[in-house]
């Protein structure tokens, strides 16, 4: 995730060599939350599910197997309107990028603790609460500044 140009400042000098620490040597090139690896296109459901190749398995958005799916060959073999069988599932496809996020929103806390490699969804996921807060915090400066000059 690219860093805002406001942030920029917040972030260590070898911020780089820092976040290619996390994601390439701790995390083994890995989303640290699901486990999608970085730089490959993965197969998915676009629910958090995804096809692990290495592993040949379907896994969850926490990254664990889920053994009773078909693998995505046999997805494809379905048929829609066959007696009894559903249409296939949508598959999709996605470049994984894994990003260094700051588990506690602070960009001035690098701790190793506070870092987790993630990919672009587990980053989006882990963000969203963070951003809507922003964005409530934002709206309200807006309109109490408003108020001023009311
Ligand atoms: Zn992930």
């Amino acid at each position: 995730m690219p860093i805002a140009h406001e942030h920029r400042w917040l972030y260590p000098i070898d911020w780089r060599e820092l976040s290619d620490l996390v994601r390439f040597r701790r995390a083994k090139g890995r989303c640290e939350h699901c486990h999608r690896p970085h730089g490959r296109d993965v197969l998915h459901l676009g629910d958090g599910v995804w096809w692990d190749e290495d592993a040949l398995t379907w896994r969850n958005g926490r990254g664990r197997r889920l053994r009773r799916l078909p693998s995505p060959d046999e997805l494809q073999l379905v048929q829609p309107g066959l007696a009894g069988i559903g249409p296939p599932a949508q598959l999709r496809v996605t470049r994984v990028v894994l990003a260094s996020a700051h588990l506690n929103h602070d960009p001035s806390d690098n701790r190793p603790r506070n870092l987790a490699a993630l990919c672009q969804r587990c980053h989006m996921i882990h963000d969203a609460a963070e951003h809507l807060r922003r964005r409530w915090f934002n709206a309200c400066r807006v309109r109490a500044i408003g108020d001023l000059f009311a």
